[in-house]
């Protein structure tokens, strides 16, 4: 591998700028999209490994999102998402979760180290929209 680990290329500095400045969780499209602006020579597949190098080295986080284009988060504190199931948007919530209890280990013999919650639900603009029909 020709890339240096330690030294943040202008290219990798500009695509996680644009990721930490944005609040909408964008696909690497968007971030592409807005990369492009400030570095017109710049290839998708650039932003791509990019992306990935960023969320491998603990950066900015990628969401798993089912059945969805990988949408990039550029907080990295505790946190959990909900989506609005009408447009796709969306948003975060600061809370604690309950830690696994022996009621869930119970329920396996795996050693459970983690769990990921994603909340559904309908976003402000798309109740007011349902609102109006
Ligand atoms: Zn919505
Ligand atoms: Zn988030």
């Amino acid at each position: 591998m020709a890339e240096k680990q330690h030294r943040m290329t202008r290219q990798r500095r500009i695509i996680l700028e644009t990721v930490k400045g944005l609040k909408t969780h964008p696909t690497a499209d968007e971030v592409f999209g807005l990369v492009r602006k400030r570095l017109p020579r710049i290839s998708l597949g650039t932003v791509y490994r990019n992306l990935d190098l960023l969320t491998e080295q603990g950066i900015i986080r990628k969401l798993d999102t089912a059945g969805q284009q990988k949408r990039f988060d550029g907080d990295i504190s505790p946190h959990y998402h909900i989506k609005c199931v009408k447009c796709g948007k969306i948003d975060d919530l600061y809370f604690e979760l309950p830690k696994p209890s022996s009621e869930w280990t119970a329920n396996t013999s795996f050693q459970i180290l983690e769990y990921n919650v994603e909340l559904l639900g309908i976003c402000p603009q798309c109740q007011k929209k349902m609102k109006q029909h």
